[in-house]
C-alpha cells in the first residue's frame, strides 16, 4: 500500500521525492487547491494560515487526513514548524483588490516580514522555496504579452502599490536569500486564476459576475469593458506551481492562460452559463486598473511542458455550479 502511494510522489530535480511541504496561506483559494494536490501526490502538508482573508472551510475536508496539519499562525512572526521540511510554498498574502485595499499594511507585512520568515524556514530546513508572486508586478504593462524579462510599469504610490510593491519586494528578498544564503528558491508569477472556493464577495470579476448573475442582479462591468483579462483555471495553476517546485529552476516563471478575453465578453459568458437574464451595467473603473494582461508562457512550456489544459468555458461552468451550490446551502441554512 505504502509503496504504491509513494510512486505518486512528485520527484524533485533537487533531491528525491518531496515528502513534506509547508504551504503558507494554505486555507485560501489557491493554497487550499495546492494542499489537495500535494495530499493527492502523497506529500505531507503543514498548512500555515492566520485566517486573515479566509476561514477553515476550504481545508475542512483535509482535517481528518493524518498527513495534514493546520497551524494557526501569522507569517509575519517566525514560523515554528518542527521536523523535516522539503518544500516551502509561500502564498500567504491578501490577494484580491478588495482585500489588499482594506488591509494595506497587512499586505505589505505579508510580502516583506512574511516572506523573510518563510525564507528563513526554508533556509533552516534546507528546503526548496517557492514564492507565489503575481502578474501585478508588471503593473499596467507597456509590453504585451508580458514576458518574464519585462520589468513592469507600477505606480509606487497608487492605491494598488501595497500589493504590487509588496510582491516586487518579496521577489527581491527571494533573490537575496538565493544569492546570500544559498537557499534553493523559485518565483512563480501567477496571472488571474479562478475556480471553486473563491469568495463570492472578494471583488474579483469572476465571482462578482457569477454572484450577480445567480441573484438576477445587474452584472457590473467596469469602464466600457474593453479591458482584457487572461483567466486560468485553478487546477492548471496549482499543477504549474508544483511543476516549478519539483524542478530546480529559479524562475521567475509566468503561470497563466494566454487566452485573452475582454471583461465585457466575460460578463456575457458568465451570464449565459448561469442561465441568467440579468442586465449588464457599466460602472466606473478602479484607479490604476490594468488595461491589458496576457502571459507569455513560453518558458513554462519549454521548461516544464506546462500549459493550461482546462477549457475556460468548462472551468467557468464548473465554477458557476460550485457557486450555485454554495449559495443554495447558505440560503437553506438561513431558512
Ligand atoms: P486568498 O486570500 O484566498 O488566500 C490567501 C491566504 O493567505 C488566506 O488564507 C489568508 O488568510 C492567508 N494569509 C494572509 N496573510 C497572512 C499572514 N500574515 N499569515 C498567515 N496567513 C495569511 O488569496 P489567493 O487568491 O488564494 O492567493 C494566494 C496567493 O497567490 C497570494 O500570495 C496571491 O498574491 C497569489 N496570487 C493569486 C492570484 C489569483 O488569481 N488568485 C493571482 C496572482 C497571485
Amino acid at each position: 500500500m505504502k509503496t504504491s502511494r509513494r510512486r505518486n510522489r512528485p520527484h524533485s530535480d533537487w533531491g528525491g521525492p518531496i515528502r513534506r511541504a509547508v504551504v503558507t496561506g494554505g486555507c485560501g483559494f489557491v493554497g487550499s487547491h495546492l494542499c489537495d494536490l500535494l495530499l493527492d501526490s502523497d506529500v505531507e502538508v503543514v498548512c500555515v494560515d492566520n485566517f486573515l482573508t479566509s476561514n477553515g472551510d476550504n481545508v475542512a475536508h483535509c482535517l481528518s487526513d493524518g498527513r495534514f496539519e493546520l497551524l494557526d499562525h501569522d507569517v509575519t512572526e517566525p514560523i515554528p514548524v518542527p521536523g523535516e521540511v522539503d518544500l516551502v510554498l509561500h502564498l500567504a498574502s491578501p490577494a484580491s483588490p478588495q482585500d489588499y485595499l482594506r488591509l494595506p499594511v497587512e499586505t505589505l507585512e505579508a510580502g516583506s516580514l512574511g516572506t523573510f520568515n518563510a525564507l528563513e524556514l526554508a533556509r533552516r530546513k534546507l528546503a526548496r522555496f517557492v514564492l507565489a508572486s503575481t502578474s501585478e508586478v508588471y503593473g499596467d504593462p507597456l509590453q504585451h504579452p508580458q514576458h518574464e524579462s519585462y520589468w513592469g510599469n507600477v505606480n509606487p504610490v497608487g492605491p494598488r502599490s501595497v500589493y504590487d510593491e509588496a510582491k516586487r519586494f518579496a521577489e527581491a528578498a527571494t533573490i537575496a536569500y538565493r544569492t546570500t544564503h544559498g537557499v534553493d528558491t523559485a518565483i512563480v508569477r501567477i496571472f488571474n486564476t479562478f475556480g471553486p472556493r473563491m469568495r463570492t464577495k472578494d471583488g474579483r470579476a469572476v465571482p462578482t459576475f457569477i454572484r450577480q448573475a445567480l441573484a438576477g442582479d445587474p452584472l457590473t462591468v467596469t469602464g466600457d469593458g474593453s479591458q482584457t483579462r487572461s483567466l486560468c483555471y485553478v487546477g492548471d495553476t496549482v499543477r504549474g506551481i508544483l511543476a516549478v517546485a519539483a524542478s530546480s529552476h529559479p524562475g521567475p516563471v509566468n503561470l497563466g492562460n494566454p487566452a485573452e478575453t475582454t471583461v465585457l465578453d466575460l460578463a456575457h459568458l458568465v451570464r449565459d452559463l448561469s442561465r441568467s437574464t440579468a442586465p449588464i451595467e457599466f460602472v466606473a473603473r478602479p484607479v490604476d486598473d490594468p488595461g491589458r494582461r496576457r502571459p507569455d508562457i513560453t518558458l513554462a512550456w519549454e521548461q516544464f511542458g506546462w500549459k493550461p489544459e482546462t477549457d475556460p468555458r468548462k472551468g467557468l461552468s464548473t465554477t458557476v455550479d460550485w457557486f450555485a451550490t454554495q449559495l443554495n446551502d447558505t440560503a437553506a441554512r438561513e431558512r
